[in-house]
């Protein structure tokens, strides 16, 4: 499915022509396609149906309330890695008794929040952890549910920036620490271990990870169960691929490949986490150009979206598709490298810092002040890692429907800036 498509040489969200969006919402904007949310979940739910999956959509990935509630009406349950997390899905009207909760550094009124809204399950990352949560359980007079989260030492192969699951990582416990606390909930009243959880790292265009993973996790839910826990839930986490520059990103089907015959091995029901695959590729980030510049033998084109509104090529390298929302030349297939009537060409924001790029040495089509540009793959780790830095009002997002439009966030005013602000 593909909801940003040029029809007649211009940009359209499904139904909707993103000029018209830019030109009554002003730019920078975040534009979403709400079909291709529904369409990417789906795709999940059906690969992996046989696991009987509670799928929890990573919030962190893109948390508006707007998005949250799409993913709720489809199905999807909900992975938080904070309270703030938590608050927001309950905004949404979500059920908080099937969310997961990870994350390495959990604050008792986080552990307090969470399990007085019933939550499914803590994705347990230190045996400090694990006593917090103990103690607390046992002063609201609970039971804590419980996944202990290994580190597999298992190499990703993605950015050094985005792998979670390998030695030395900050992420999950090494297989013996795990046994030792899994040990340790058996003479404990106030927790029961329901499960067993990785989360390899981000984005993963192979299986294999997922592979080892799933060998792994059979070893040790078996292992788990002979000691006595009745192991019911296998969680292998989020992280897969997906297309930012041509098609490289798998299927859902071809990671359940590997994924389901592990969990049916295993015996368990299986909780995946995916926030990218189903984010990632439902939005564009537009801009407008304010300037273009020839110095030092490079063209730059300034535009007003910038690595406060999108700051994954600053942080990760990340590549994405960059693209005049009304081209003088057709987007090709591969928009690396050469292209017949492009020029290499910086694409920069205002902000004052050299890593305030979008692309570098990029082949665009001629751009003037005052055009369009759109940034794909914009969806995930986009608008949820925006700041306000150069003090720059936060921009607007918009869900697209067919041929309808909300406005999902209101564009930041300068008042907004500061409304938070307590001078004398
Ligand atoms: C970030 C994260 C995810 C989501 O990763 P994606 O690459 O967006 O699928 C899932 N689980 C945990 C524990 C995470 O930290």
């Amino acid at each position: 499915m593909q909801p940003f498509v040029y029809r007649n040489d211009e940009l359209y969200c499904e139904d909707v022509p993103v000029s018209r969006l830019a030109a009554e919402y002003g730019t920078p904007l975040w534009i979403y396609s709400k079909a291709f949310l529904r369409h990417q979940l789906g795709q999940i739910q059906q690969a992996f149906a046989a696991a009987e999956p509670v799928i929890c959509y990573s919030v962190k990935a893109n948390s508006n309330l707007g998005i949250l509630q799409v993913m709720h009406e489809a199905g999807s349950s909900f992975d938080v890695v904070s309270g703030g997390e938590l608050y927001r899905v309950k905004a949404a009207g979500a059920d908080p008794t099937k969310v997961v909760f990870a994350g390495v550094g959990k604050t008792d009124e986080e552990i307090r929040f969470a399990l007085e809204n019933r939550i499914l399950m803590f994705d347990v990352e230190s045996e400090a952890e694990l006593d917090a949560i103990s103690r607390i359980a046992a002063e609201l007079g609970v039971v804590g549910p419980i996944a202990l989260r290994l580190n597999p030492d298992i190499d990703a192969k993605t950015h050094a920036k985005t792998t979670t699951g390998k030695k030395g990582n900050k992420f999950g416990m090494d297989i013996e620490r795990f046994q030792e606390l899994a040990d340790k909930v058996l003479r404990d009243p106030h927790l029961e271990l329901l499960g067993i959880h990785m989360h390899l790292g981000s984005p993963i265009l192979t299986t294999e990870p997922y592979e080892l993973a799933g060998r792994k996790a059979v070893e040790v839910v078996q292992s788990l169960r002979a000691k006595g826990h009745n192991i019911r839930w296998l969680n292998l986490g989020g992280g897969f691929g997906i297309s930012y520059r041509q098609n490289e990103g798998p299927a859902a089907s071809v990671y359940a490949e590997v994924i389901v015959p592990a969990a049916r091995e295993a015996g368990c029901r299986l909780v995946l986490e995916p926030g990218r695959f189903v984010v990632g590729n439902s939005a564009v980030l537009v801009s407008r150009v304010v300037f273009t510049k020839r110095e030092g033998g490079k063209l730059f084109v300034i535009q007003d979206g910038a690595m406060n509104d999108l700051i994954r090529p600053a942080m990760y390298d990340s590549f994405h598709r960059l693209w005049p929302v009304r081209p003088q030349v057709a987007m090709p297939e591969n928009v690396e490298g050469e292209i017949p009537g492009c020029e290499k060409t910086d694409v920069v924001g205002p902000i004052c810092e050299s890593s305030d790029y979008f692309a570098k040495d990029r082949c665009l089509p001629p751009l003037k002040r005052g055009d369009l540009l759109a940034t794909f793959s914009a969806g995930a780790y986009g608008m949820s890692m925006s700041s306000n830095y150069n003090s720059r009002p936060r921009a607007a997002e918009i869900l697209v429907d067919g041929s309808s439009v909300k406005v999902i966030r209101r564009r930041e005013t300068y008042a907004d800036l500061v409304a938070h602000e307590l001078p004398e």
